[in-house]
């Protein structure tokens, strides 16, 4: 198991607007924000972490809001939509929920599970499902969602793509996934190294034009792993099959490499290591600015810069 990938680490997506795009994660959804940092190539902008109370991998949607930035168009190459999971009997509370706060959202269910579809302010696509399989992963309680309501973290990715052939051999000859059930142009896989954010969909759609990857769809998907040595057997893997890959890149909570599969959508491996108490204890995550190293001498002029969150 140690030396597999352990299905999901984060998906990063493009929001608009940085205190709009918090009060929906955090006050909407409940979510906890696990880390409030900067985009470390572009520091007067904000870089948030949404997650569970810990912070885990599996749980983690991180932003990107670029102020005003033009709203981008999901499509093929990209990963179009992200997957909640929730308790049974919890979709009740979500519909009330989204209707008091004049958010629209469809039922439906996807391969048999139940599931409801809505999307945050920037157009992003979100769905909560509640699979049929228990998620036992601890949760983030606000005064509003209880342990009975709220989101487990990732359930899957869907990603939208022409054709399905190259990044399903992605799937299960390089990162350890085995398809596990077809309906129509859905195919879902699996990888059996982790009980949660297991799962990947593709969408197979040969008509679908390419995303436009700018606010309200992600720019990428990253897969987890136990540590830098799995991290590096990974890319040795990736290049021996003829992919491109980054040098490992220290996030300062997790080390990375990033390539581009075949069909168009960003992947990005990522570490547990060190992890979101690296630089704030468990209690506090989240509750202040934390920059990297090589910008901290600038911290005054970086906070000035950064757009009102009040
Ligand atoms: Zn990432």
């Amino acid at each position: 198991m140690e030396n597999k990938i352990l299905g999901l680490h984060h998906i990063t997506a493009i929001a608009g607007n940085a205190k709009r795009n918090l009060d929906f994660y955090t006050r909407i959804l409940g979510q906890r924000l696990v880390k409030k940092t900067v985009n470390f190539d572009d520091p007067k902008t904000y870089h948030f972490y949404f997650g569970n109370e810990g912070g885990e991998p599996g749980t983690l949607l991180t932003f990107f809001p670029w102020e005003g930035i033009n709203p981008g168009r999901n499509g093929a190459g990209m990963a179009t939509h992200i997957a909640y999971s929730v308790p049974q009997g919890a979709l009740e509370f979500w519909k009330n929920r989204l209707k008091a706060f004049n958010i629209d959202y469809k039922e439906g269910n996807i391969l048999g599970e139940k599931m409801i579809s809505f999307q945050d302010p920037d157009g992003l696509e979100l769905e909560f499902v509640e699979p049929k399989k228990p998620d036992n992963r601890k949760v983030w309680t606000t005064e509003e969602i209880s342990s009975d309501f709220a989101t487990k973290g990732f359930y899957t990715t869907t990603l939208t793509l022409n054709n399905a052939d190259a990044t399903s051999k992605v799937l299960t000859e390089l990162l350890g996934y085995q398809l596990q059930q077809e309906d129509g142009n859905r195919y879902r896989f699996a990888t059996e190294a982790i009980e949660t954010a297991n799962l990947i969909d593709i969408l197979e759609d040969p008509t679908a034009e390419r995303g436009i990857n700018s606010a309200g769809t992600n720019h990428h998907i990253a897969f987890r792993v136990k540590n830098d040595d799995v991290l590096m057997e990974f890319r040795e893997k990736i290049l021996s099959a003829g992919l491109n890959i980054t040098p490992k890149i220290d996030r300062d909570y997790f080390y990375s490499l990033y390539f581009r599969e075949p069909g168009g959508v960003l992947f990005e491996i990522a570490t547990d290591n060190p992890g979101f108490t690296i630089d704030e204890p468990l209690e506090e995550l989240g509750n202040s600015l934390k920059l990297p190293q090589q910008y901290e001498p600038a911290r005054t002029q970086i906070e000035s810069l950064l757009p009102d969150l009040n």
